[in-house]
């Protein structure tokens, strides 16, 4: 706190990001990183970028990755939307798309940044709570708002929501934006983004940095119908022209392009994942069913934050959030096997 800042300042709660530690020797279950390098065929890309052409500015409409999203979801690039990771596409969503008047709906356990930026752009909201199975239940979502926003599957729960329940949810709500932040669904669930061509109050986000294993590159988009993501460009165009550079762009429209590595290695985290749900159940985890690179568990008999502080005296990290319902969980990312085994072994040794 300064003398120098403004009140609005001093009002901000920001994000807290999970830790990036600076000990290369961790084993890092913490951020829902991909436990895989990227695409080749991205790195390739990038490094055509490398070089002279570095000193003109990037396209500042990106539509090289629009039209690779495009072509993936078969979509018109015109329903493309991209950003310097999902998180600015979702900071302009709360910018341009939410209403001031009535309260925006989001889950009472969903992703942290929701509420953070509902109060960096003062857009009032409420927490809805998900029920006694941590499930979001469509019917809570049908009273006056003034947008609604929920991850699919939601984090940290990693728990899927059917996209008929996303249905309900849109068509009771014809005059708010409702957006389905996918960050997670190539790991388990049907995306909603064909609904996008039939609601035209349906926003649906995604990150290239979990599935497509490009968390340091920050990209990310949104899908909806034009009037909608004309509103994101206005935002956009008003703050920054160019937040995504040459080298994220053409390597996020490589990664796009490359089905082949980005079926291989969530193909793998799928089944990683169903592995280590079964070895945290006989180690008498309770473990929530996931559609995500993660899982969110609870002991029945030890503290969650020390099971957190056990595991890093074994050198690795997981989440804990310390936060009303969730206190006595950890969210664990799905490493590869390795990794899972040292997890494994860890937890073998802490419960004895
Ligand atoms: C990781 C994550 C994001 C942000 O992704 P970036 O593209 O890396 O900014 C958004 N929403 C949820 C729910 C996430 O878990």
């Amino acid at each position: 706190m300064s003398k120098f800042w403004s009140p609005f300042v001093k009002s901000l709660v920001p994000y807290v990001p999970g830790e990036q530690p600076k000990l290369e020797r961790l084993v890092k279950l913490n951020t829902n990183e991909n436990p895989y390098g990227p695409s080749p065929r991205a790195l390739a890309a990038m490094q055509e970028e490398l070089g002279d052409s570095l000193r003109l500015y990037p396209d500042p409409d990106g539509d090289l990755l629009k039209e690779a999203v495009a072509s993936y979801y078969e979509v018109p690039a015109a329903h493309v939307f991209v950003g310097n990771g999902s998180d600015e596409v979702l900071a302009h969503i709360f910018h341009a798309l939410f209403q001031h008047g009535r309260p925006l709906l989001f889950p009472d356990i969903t992703y942290s940044f929701y509420p953070v930026y509902a109060g960096l752009y003062a857009i009032p909201y409420a927490a809805v709570p998900l029920d006694a199975a941590f499930a979001i239940n469509p019917d809570d979502y049908q009273r006056p708002n003034g947008g609604i926003i929920f991850p699919n599957p939601n984090a940290p729960t990693g728990r899927l929501l059917p996209l008929t329940a996303i249905e309900r949810i849109l068509a009771g709500n014809p005059d708010s934006v409702v957006v389905v932040d996918e960050a997670y669904i190539d790991f388990g669930g049907d995306t909603a983004i064909p609904l996008t061509a039939q609601y035209d109050n349906l926003v649906v986000t995604q990150t290239l940095s979990k599935s497509r294993s490009l968390a340091g590159l920050r990209v990310g988009f949104a899908v909806a119908q034009p009037h909608l993501i004309d509103a994101l460009e206005r935002v956009k165009n008003s703050f920054n022209s160019y937040p995504l550079d040459r080298m994220a762009l053409a390597g996020a429209a490589a990664a796009m392009a490359d089905r082949e590595h980005f079926e291989v290695t969530r193909a793998r985290i799928i089944a990683d994942r169903e592995a280590l749900t079964a070895a945290l159940a006989a180690r008498n985890f309770a473990v929530i069913p996931s559609a995500a690179n993660f899982v969110f568990v609870r002991h029945p008999q030890r503290d969650a934050a020390e099971l957190a502080a056990g595991l890093r005296e074994h050198s690795i990290i997981v989440r804990h959030f310390n936060q009303p319902r969730i206190e006595q969980y950890l969210r664990i990312t799905i490493g590869t096997s390795e990794q899972n085994d040292a997890l494994l072994r860890a937890l073998d040794s802490i419960l004895g």
